[in-house]
């Protein structure tokens, strides 16, 4: 059923209607606990869309009950807030107790599209937070808001967001910033450093009733096998196939692949140093902290393969053998390269597979990453390409024009039993005219610290239908400035 076919027989409500979700877990896995208040909160952004999907009236979302209760200034009635405890590895090491260190989760709701959790991050301390403040600046605040959204708009599974309140309350990280509240959603925020938590802290029972809450609810489809714990990280493990093998077509690098930012249903989660390519170089470095690389965009799907590893090794007590969880994992090195050459098979406008397209998929690799062509530009100027014409503004988008002109050759001779029609819609859409790239969000920003949102505002409506071409908007979908290339952005958020 479509958002629109619910909006017409789900009247929005005024209020939220909490149900017992994560909650009911008991106490072992969180601690219930107020937000801590923010002074004088001011909208930055509210996505209606979301609300809609939430079954939400637009009104109560902008109303001074929302606002307040968004901040965590007032409890909203029903909800029991808590912030959950979680463990993980980080940058692959260990790293024992983590937990939400400033997310608070407010409830699950019932929404026309099932159950949602509402959970805000940023929110101020609770008993996970370390050394840190609880807090999230106005800046990385706005990156998760859009960046979340952008994804969404691109098909790629991933949390969502609500609305970002800012406050001028003072927040200090290398320099004095300020606060603000994203109010995230998704059907559970439950991590793989969750199940690594009650593993390696040696609570068998706690862990056995994680995993079966989370197979009870969002996948369902194991109970019905012989081992469903095996075929519970089987499932996990093609989830999590699918969204890297999407992350890598759209040239997205999430920066902090740490297992206690990978969603146990395979959604994008945790935006922090991400970002988009602008030129195609595999081995870039999103995260200005990650020294070594590990998070590179092109090691991100081994990295999700090692994540999916930890979580095997976390779930060793609910299964038979060692083997055996080896086993369910085996599926991601079919799964990946399988999703990923079905989405840059789509990219190229081919409708059906031939036995050469991988060879062509990784000439196209090679030919963008040796050129540093612009990622985004030149799937978007391929849509244009045409076997008969010249094709100049493809490229001119290459410096080695022999190189590029012996590629167009192989590309032209698959193109010629492929209908010219069915390629034009599967390009447009698969090649989206606009990401979120560091420059943009950063303009936004800026002009956010300002107190002026419109640039949030019109970069969410872009991101919203990536593929549609937004007239007005040409600047947007060129070329970064090359102030952009001296954007840092690392873990600081
Ligand atoms: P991240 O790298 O943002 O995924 O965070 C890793 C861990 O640090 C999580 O447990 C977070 O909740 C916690 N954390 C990050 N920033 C803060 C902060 N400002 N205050 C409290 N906890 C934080
Ligand atoms: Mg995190």
């Amino acid at each position: 059923m479509t958002t629109a076919s619910f909006a017409t027989s789900f009247p929005a409500v005024t209020e939220l209607s909490w149900q017992e979700g994560f909650a009911k877990l008991g106490p072992a896995f969180y601690t219930l606990l107020k937000p801590q208040p923010l002074p004088d909160p001011y909208w930055v952004g509210r996505n209606e869309a979301v609300a809609r999907d939430l079954g939400l009236d637009a009104d109560w979302l902008a109303s001074h009950e929302a606002l307040q209760g968004l901040t965590g200034n007032t409890v909203l009635q029903g909800s029991e807030p808590l912030a959950s405890v979680y463990s993980g590895h980080q940058f692959g090491q260990w790293a024992g107790q983590l937990g939400d260190g400033r997310a608070i989760l407010l409830g699950e709701i019932s929404t026309p599209s099932g159950p949602q959790e509402i959970q805000l991050k940023g929110a101020g301390r609770t008993p996970y937070s370390r050394m840190g403040d609880g807090r999230a600046v106005l800046r990385s605040s706005i990156r998760e808001y859009l960046c979340s959204e952008a994804m969404h708009g691109l098909g790629i599974p991933t949390t969502r967001a609500l609305c970002v309140i800012g406050s001028d309350a003072p927040v200090r990280r290398e320099e004095v910033e300020t606060a603000a509240v994203v109010t995230r959603t998704a059907p559970s925020f439950i991590r793989f450093g969750h199940f690594e938590h009650f593993s390696y802290s040696g609570q068998p029972g706690q862990l056995k009733a994680l995993a079966d809450f989370v197979i009870q609810r969002h996948y369902p489809e194991c109970l019905e096998a012989d081992q469903p714990y095996a075929a519970f990280l089987q499932a996990v493990s093609e989830r999590t196939a699918h969204m890297v093998a999407a992350w890598q077509a759209v040239g997205f690098c999430h920066g902090v692949m740490n297992t206690d930012n990978m969603s146990i249903l395979g959604l994008t989660i945790d935006y922090g140093p991400f970002q988009f390519l602008d030129a195609f170089v595999p081995d870039h470095i999103c995260n200005h902290s990650d020294t070594e690389g590990r998070y590179a965009y092109n090691r991100q799907p081994n990295i999700a393969y090692w994540n999916l590893f930890c979580l095997g090794q976390a779930l060793l007590p609910l299964m038979d053998s060692q083997d055996q969880a080896i086993a369910a994992l085996e599926s991601f090195k079919t799964v990946f390269p399988e999703a990923l050459q079905a989405r840059m098979r789509a990219k190229l406008g081919l409708p059906d597979v031939q036995a050469d397209d991988l060879g062509l998929i990784d000439s196209t690799f090679r030919l963008l990453a040796s050129n540093k062509v612009d990622y985004t530009i030149f799937w978007r100027r391929l849509n244009g390409f045409t076997p008969q014409s010249g094709h100049e503004p493809v490229r001119d988008l290459f410096f080695d024009r022999e190189s590029f002109n012996a590629w167009a050759l192989l590309y032209s001779e698959r193109l010629a039993s492929v209908d010219a029609g069915q390629r034009a819609d599967l390009m447009q859409r698969s090649n989206p005219k606009f990401v979120l790239r560091n420059h943009l969000g950063e303009e936004a920003i800026r002009a956010a610290k300002l107190k002026d949102f419109s640039g949030v505002h019109s970069l969410l409506t872009l991101l919203q239908s990536p593929f549609d071409e937004h007239p007005g908007y040409e600047s947007h979908a060129g070329f970064p400035p090359d102030w952009a290339a001296s954007i840092e952005i690392s873990c600081s958020s």
